[in-house]
């Protein structure tokens, strides 16, 4: 039976950069996999929808471009196409990742994992043993039960449909809804998005949320907000038929479901461990990562602390630094910069307003909202929102808020500032970058 230091469950974002950390610092590692080498970000998560993202996108890039004096005739999506391209894109990283491993000396166990004890896996039909094992297994979409559930995509589905339907129905008011509300709107698919509560994007900021309220529907999304899906039918020629509760009929050629993500514990044999599970469904773990069964770890989605591809490579390599060389690595938790790649995108890193304004005695706002200046020759009504929340009393920056194009890409800075403790006198004494968006940050008063 083979015998490692360190046996990793699961080649994502998290157990691919655990178990490369560990064999660096001399580890003898395992990694088993079962599915896909670079997990959920890499196959059918972060990678492929920002593709997407950037396909979409051109729609707007199209009818912008006319202000600036080109012209365009009529261009037209090939979904075969962007589909195809896409997967060739997906292999090619799995052989990157592949290749890490192997230059890494990680040893890649191609099976489904069930533990048999804290010490002892199957993997396929091969028994292994190891020191310590961690669990990096992810998640998987949950769909809620109703009529018709079997008539309905998930965000594994929709990266693979043979064809774009021409109108599409998306459940769900989070991450995963408001992006592919974006991707398919853009690609020319009449787009509704049903949310059971008032206003999505639960735990962002709300002015942002309202925001994005009014830029989704100017770009032709159709928001139903207060509504849930009772029923889904199909009919012959295999239109989905959407029933919701306040009484509306949807009709589209397909209905896909953005309702979360759960643990994937099926068959991992946790029954044989000590391993426990929080109310959430999550596995419990300390602040070292490891469950109730002495060693067994566990990092990433399956913990669920914030369920982001960086924050899974925070806690991999924290982990495998604890256990095999460098101790006392811990993850900050407190700063997580996070982006949701709509149109426009939105990004974001420390407290919301109403966060901001439950935590300190005295908050003071500072924003802005203003058309962008690539939009200027345009007939484009998108704008942008900018937004800096600061504690009054140690004039610390606690919030940094944006929608506008390239979000993601301002807000990264700023968290840095951020996690350095940067004031809103640092802000102000900090020199603009003229003319771009990103300098509004500096330039609030
Ligand atoms: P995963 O990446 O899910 O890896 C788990 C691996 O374990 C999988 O490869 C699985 O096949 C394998 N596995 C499971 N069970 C077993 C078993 N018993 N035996 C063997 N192998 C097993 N995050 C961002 O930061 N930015 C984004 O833009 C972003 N976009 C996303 C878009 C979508 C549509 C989705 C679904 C997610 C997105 N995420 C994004 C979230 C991100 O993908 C996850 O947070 C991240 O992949 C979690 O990493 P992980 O290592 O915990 O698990
Ligand atoms: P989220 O947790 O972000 O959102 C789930 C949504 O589904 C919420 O709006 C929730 O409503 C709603 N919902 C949950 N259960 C039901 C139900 N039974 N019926 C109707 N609606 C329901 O999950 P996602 O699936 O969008 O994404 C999973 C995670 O993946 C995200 O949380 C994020 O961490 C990660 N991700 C990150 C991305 C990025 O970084 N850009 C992109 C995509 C995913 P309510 O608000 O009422 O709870």
């Amino acid at each position: 039976m083979q015998h490692f230091d360190l046996l990793v469950i699961g080649a994502g974002s998290g157990g691919v950069r655990a178990s490369r950390i560990a064999a660096s610092l001399g580890a003898k590692v395992a990694v088993a996999e079962e599915r896909y080498l670079g997990g959920t970000c890499v196959n059918v998560g972060c990678v492929p929808k920002k593709l997407f993202v950037y396909a979409s996108h051109f729609s707007d890039l199209f009818s912008q471009s006319r202000g600036y004096g080109w012209a365009l005739s009529d261009p037209q999506l090939s979904w075969k196409t962007l589909r195809e391209n896409k997967d060739r894109e997906i292999e090619r990283l799995n052989g990157v990742y592949g290749r890490l491993l192997d230059n890494a000396g990680v040893t890649l166990l191609e099976g489904h994992a069930t533990l048999l004890g804290s010490k002892r896996v199957m993997v396929g039909d091969e028994e292994v043993s190891a020191e310590r094992i961690i669990i990096a297994v992810g998640g998987w979409p949950f769909v809620p039960e109703f009529p018709g559930r079997e008539h309905v995509i998930d965000s594994n589905d929709v990266f693979y449909l043979d064809e774009l339907p021409e109108e599409i129905v998306i459940v769900g008011g989070g991450y995963i809804a408001a992006e592919f509300a974006g991707i398919f709107n853009g690609l020319g698919v009449k787009t509704h998005l049903v949310y059971r509560r008032e206003l999505f994007l639960r735990g962002f900021d709300r002015e942002i949320r309202e925001f994005m309220v009014e830029q989704m529907r100017a770009k032709g999304v159709v928001l139903h907000f207060n509504a849930d899906v009772t029923s889904v039918s199909v009919d012959a020629a295999g239109v989905r038929n959407v029933t919701l509760d306040n009484g509306q009929q949807l009709s589209a050629g397909q209905v896909m479901y953005a309702t979360g993500r759960r643990p994937l514990l099926d068959n991992l044999g946790l029954e044989s461990t000590n391993v426990r599970l929080t109310d959430k469904g999550t596995i419990d773990v300390d602040d070292k990562f490891e469950t109730h069964e002495s060693g067994v770890y566990a990092i990433g989605d399956v913990v669920g602390r914030a369920e982001l591809t960086p924050v899974a490579l925070a806690e991999g390599m924290a982990l495998a630094r604890n256990l095999f060389g460098e101790v006392g690595q811990a993850v900050n938790y407190d700063l997580i910069p996070t982006a949701v790649f709509t149109q426009p995108n939105i990004a974001t890193v420390g407290l919301s307003e109403e966060d901001a304004r439950e935590r300190y005695e005295q908050v003071a706002v500072y924003q802005s909202s203003f058309k962008p200046m690539q939009l200027s020759l345009t007939d484009s009504d998108e704008r942008c929102i900018i937004k800096v929340i600061v504690d009054v009393a140690s004039d610390q920056v606690v919030g940094c808020h944006m929608a506008g194009p390239e979000a993601g890409e301002i807000i990264q800075g700023l968290a840095v500032a951020m996690t350095a403790g940067a004031t809103k006198a640092d802000f102000d004494r900090t020199i603009g970058i003229h003319p771009t968006l990103a300098e509004e940050f500096v330039t609030l008063r």
